[in-house]
This record gives structure tokens, C-alpha cells and sequence, in this order.
């Protein structure tokens, strides 16, 4: 366990500056005084790209290597040409820096209220494979622009892309009390691919005998996570299934204001990445109107994984608490900002 934070900040584009500067607020609320941060912010996005036409140089990606972990707000804005900061700044990111695993908890906590009928049962995590699958950029289009064009995008899964991130899913069930472990893939159909993590999952579970296995089509699992969500514990799957059950779960928990993630190299080789689920939400922006919970929910996912662990609780507890006493008066992105920073403190 470090003793002190180099962190890494990428505030971004819309509401990122305002919810970065809670998470960042609350960071330092919950640390003992014995453990410095250092932060290190890095202007990147919309406004830079504007007026340089650059995304992420090589140079900025060297010195970013060397953080132990990047806070980042939000990325995108309409002014900006789709693909251009997400292909150039955030999958750059996730590639260089091997981010193998998406992970985003899904939690329905006390007091907010989810879409689904009933008082759901909701805590599972999704463990999302982030470098392969659809998403490396393999293939291309002919006669492009004619009736005639074709286009393929290939989707790539290698033995040890899937091994990895089975790994990780395995060692997460097997912490948490439940320790299930579903599969969810399409693999009557991606019966290559599909036969792969299946194979995959197999193997890898037999090395964790207490963790409960089974699987589901991808859109079998879109029902169950409407009908019944308590039946899930931790979801490990592809690069697009995941993109789009996450997306999902996040729906399914009240929304996009609490939903956190991190862009993981668990091994520690590369720093890892927490940002909020949600984007830069331009209609929004400089109102006070952004809640910062997912952003302070992503800082405790970034203490896990660098092993402050009891720091991480005490966020997660707090965030708990407040939520249970939100009454539905509109509290600025500052004043629940402030509210957890107190909470964590005392
Ligand atoms: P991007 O392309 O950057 O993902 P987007 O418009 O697709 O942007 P969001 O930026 O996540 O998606 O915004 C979707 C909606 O959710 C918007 O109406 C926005 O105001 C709202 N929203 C997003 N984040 C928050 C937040 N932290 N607090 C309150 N509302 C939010
Ligand atoms: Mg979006």
C-alpha cells in the first residue's frame, strides 16, 4: 500500500471539471494525513483539440505512464467530430496502457429509485474484457459510398485476451460473498468466439471450485437484468456485450449520476483509469446541476485498486448515507461535493 497518491487528472470536457474537482475534494477528506496525493493535471479534450487539433501527443502518453492512476472527468462534446477524442484520446489511452478491464459495480443503493417495478435487489459487478473484441478497429469497407459497399469489422479474441480477463472476473466472484460467476456471451451464433470464452471459463473455473459458474446469451441476459437482477453477482463478457450491458446496469440503478468505472491493468504495469460512466453533458454544464457521486464513487474504485481498501469503504459509506437522506431537494454538484467530503472526514 502506497504512501503517497501520484494521481494523474483529466478533468475534460462539460460537467468533467466540476464533478472532478468533488472526487478530488473527497480524495483528499478520506486519506490519513500520512498519505500524500499529488496530482498532476493534464488539459486534454475538446478545447485543446480545438485549438491545436491535438488529442494525446506521445509525449503527454510517456508522462502519464509514470502516475499511478488517472482521474478523468468526461470526454466529448458536439463541437468535436464523433470518434475523434474517443478513437484519439480514451481508446489510445486503453491501448497503450494495456487497460484489459472494464469494471463497473452496479449497485441499487437506499433511497434512489430504479425504473424497475418493485424494490429490486441489485449488486453485481460487470468485469468487461476493453482491448479486443470488435472494438481494435479490424477490417474495412469496399466500393465504399456505393449500393455495392461492403464492410466488415472483425471481431478479435485470442486465448490469452479472454484467459486474462476470466482470470480477473474469477478472482473478483471468489471475494465477494455470493461467488457467482455468469458468462454471458452469444455463443450459438459467435460459435467461434463464443466456444472460446465457453472453453475458457471452463478451464479457469476449475481452479476456483467455491465459485458457482453459468452462462447466458446476451440477450437472454438483457431480460434477466429487467426481470430479475438479484440473479446476478459478477457478469464477465466481451468488449461490445459488456458496452451495452453496462450501459444497462446503470440504467437499471437509478441512473447515470451514480454509475463509476475504471479502465484496469491489474497488475500494475501501466496505470489504471476511474471516470464516470456518464459523459461530458453539455446541456448541463457550468449549472451546478451535475451530481458528482459517480465521480466520488470512481475515487474509491481508484483507492481499491491501490490497495487503500478501508478509504474505499468509508466513500462508499458515506455515499450510502447520503442517498439515504436525499429528499429530493436539488443540492448543487458543490454541495454534494461538500456533504461527502464532511461524511468521509468525521
Ligand atoms: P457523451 O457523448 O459525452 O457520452 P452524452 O450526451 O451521450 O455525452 P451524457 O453526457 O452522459 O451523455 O448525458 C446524458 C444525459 O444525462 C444528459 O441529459 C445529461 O444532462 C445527464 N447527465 C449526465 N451526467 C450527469 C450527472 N453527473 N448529473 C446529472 N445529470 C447528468
Ligand atoms: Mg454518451
Amino acid at each position: 500500500m502506497a504512501r503517497s497518491i501520484n494521481l494523474a487528472v483529466i478533468p475534460g470536457d462539460g460537467i468533467g471539471p466540476e464533478v472532478v474537482a468533488q472526487g478530488l475534494k473527497v480524495l483528499e477528506a478520506v486519506l490519513p494525513a500520512d498519505i500524500k496525493v499529488e496530482t498532476t493535471r493534464y488539459d486534454l479534450g475538446a478545447k485543446r483539440w480545438h485549438e491545436t487539433g491535438e488529442t494525446l501527443t506521445d509525449a503527454e502518453l510517456e508522462r502519464l505512464r509514470g502516475h499511478d492512476a488517472i482521474l478523468l472527468g468526461a470526454i466529448g462534446d458536439p463541437t468535436v467530430p464523433s470518434g475523434v477524442l474517443e478513437r484519439g484520446l480514451l481508446l489510445k489511452l486503453r491501448f497503450a496502457f494495456d487497460h484489459y478491464i472494464n469494471l463497473r459495480p452496479s449497485r441499487l443503493f437506499p433511497n434512489t429509485a430504479s425504473p424497475l417495478a418493485g424494490d429490486p435487489e441489485i449488486d453485481f459487478v460487470v468485469v468487461r474484457e476493453g482491448t479486443e473484441g470488435p472494438y481494435v478497429g479490424n477490417g474495412g469497407s469496399m466500393r465504399t459510398g456505393t449500393p455495392a459497399e461492403v464492410a466488415t469489422e472483425v471481431s478479435l479474441n485470442t486465448a490469452y485476451g479472454v484467459e486474462r480477463v476470466v482470470r480477473d472476473a474469477f478472482e473478483r466472484a471468489s471475494a465477494r460473498p455470493a461467488r457467482k460467476l455468469t458468462l454471458v456471451h452469444k455463443n450459438n451464433v459467435l460459435v467461434h468466439a463464443g466456444h472460446l470464452w465457453t472453453r475458457t471459463v471452463e478451464r479457469v473455473g476449475r481452479e476456483y471450485p467455491d465459485v458457482t459458474t453459468d452462462y447466458l446469451h446476451v440477450d437472454a441476459a438483457t431480460i434477466f437484468m429487467v426481470t430479475d437482477p438479484g440473479r446476478f453477482d459478477v457478469i464477465v463478457t466481451d468488449n461490445l456485450f459488456g458496452d451495452i450491458l453496462t450501459d444497462l446496469a446503470a440504467a437499471i440503478t437509478g441512473g447515470i449520476g451514480l454509475a463509476a468505472s475504471g479502465n484496469i491493468n491489474p497488475g500494475g504495469e501501466f496505470p489504471s483509469m476511474f471516470e464516470p460512466v456518464h459523459g461530458s453533458a453539455p446541456d448541463i454544464a457550468g449549472t451546478g446541476k451535475a451530481d458528482p457521486t459517480a465521480t466520488v464513487l470512481s475515487v474509491a474504485l481508484l483507492l481499491r485498486h491501490l490497495g487503500h481498501e478501508t478509504e474505499a469503504v468509508r466513500i462508499e459509506e458515506a455515499v450510502t448515507a447520503d442517498l439515504a437522506e436525499r429528499d429530493g431537494t436539488a443540492r448543487s454538484t458543490d454541495a454534494i461535493g461538500d456533504a461527502l467530503a464532511a461524511r468521509v472526514a468525521g
